[in-house]
């Protein structure tokens, strides 16, 4: 742990992610783990640079919606493991967003994995660990007040144009983008509210595979034990063209983290 670290507040750790007070009020610095999970925190592992990994691929995945006009909360990459962020009130949903069947949709509805959905579809999960993330409808969120019907509406229709961009962002280097997870809040501008993206957007929470092979290039890959994890988030970050000319995987280590770039 760095000095610099150190000095700051945690405000709070999750599984993938630490949230430290940011420079300003308003601001977090969201700092970037190799730690996994899965199953509800029944697997553990690490898979190793995934933070690094991570923090890239989020500012440049955030930026790119950023610039079609979809508001976020990323501010700027400050060093490998950490970005800064505006502070907003999460909403304790989870968004997922699938194109194609796999995972949880796969067994739930006895589907095989892989078959093309005749639409995109657009699930909410409550955010609660102690129950496991259970599904909710939109009813649940606006009866129990999660989110009014107007936010929700926003909601709904952030995710179907995240997914449009991204789909096509992905399949231009050769991935499918299967499903993914976001998580939105609420931001405040004086008076005003917005909704924006929050969290991150990683191959932690999306399915990719590749558009040749459907090799998973995902998480899957630490879920499912299939080996060449850290391959394959490095696979992705190269394929978007970020992974770091001279940045070899031994130097994507933990302690990589603690020096400012
Ligand atoms: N996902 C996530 N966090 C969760 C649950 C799901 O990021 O807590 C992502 C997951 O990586 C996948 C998509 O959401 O890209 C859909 O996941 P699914 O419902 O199939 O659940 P899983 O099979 O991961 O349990």
């Amino acid at each position: 742990m760095n000095f610099r670290m150190n000095r700051r507040r945690r405000l709070y750790e999750g599984k993938a992610k630490v949230l430290f007070e940011g420079p300003e009020p308003g601001t977090l610095v969201q700092y970037f783990k190799d730690d996994a999970t899965a199953f509800n925190n029944q697997k553990k592992g690490t898979i190793t640079g995934k933070g690094v990994l991570n923090n890239r691929i989020s500012e440049y995945l955030m930026t790119k919606l950023g610039e079609i006009g979809v508001p976020t909360h990323f501010m700027r990459r400050l060093n490998m493991r950490e970005q800064l962020i505006r502070k907003v009130e999460i909403i304790p949903i989870e968004v997922v967003v699938r194109n194609i069947v796999a995972g949880s949709l796969a067994k739930r509805l006895g589907i095989e994995e892989g078959t093309v959905l005749p639409r995109s579809i657009v699930e909410f999960y409550y955010k609660k660990d102690e129950l496991g993330d259970p599904m909710v409808s939109d009813e649940h969120i606006t009866a129990f007040g999660w989110a009014s019907p107007h936010e929700l509406e926003e909601i709904m229709s952030l995710a179907l144009r995240i997914n449009d961009y991204l789909s096509g962002l992905f399949l231009g280097i050769g991935l499918k983008l299967i499903d993914f997870k976001l998580e939105f809040g609420r931001l405040w501008d004086n008076d005003e509210m917005r909704i924006v993206l929050a969290d991150e957007i990683s191959p932690d929470g999306c399915r990719l595979w590749d558009v040749r092979t459907n090799e998973k290039m995902d998480k899957d890959r630490f879920r499912q034990d299939l080996g060449k994890v850290e391959e394959a988030y490095q696979e992705v970050a190269k394929r978007l063209g970020i992974l770091p000319e001279g940045i070899i995987p031994q130097e994507i280590r933990p302690e990589a983290s603690e020096k400012d770039e």
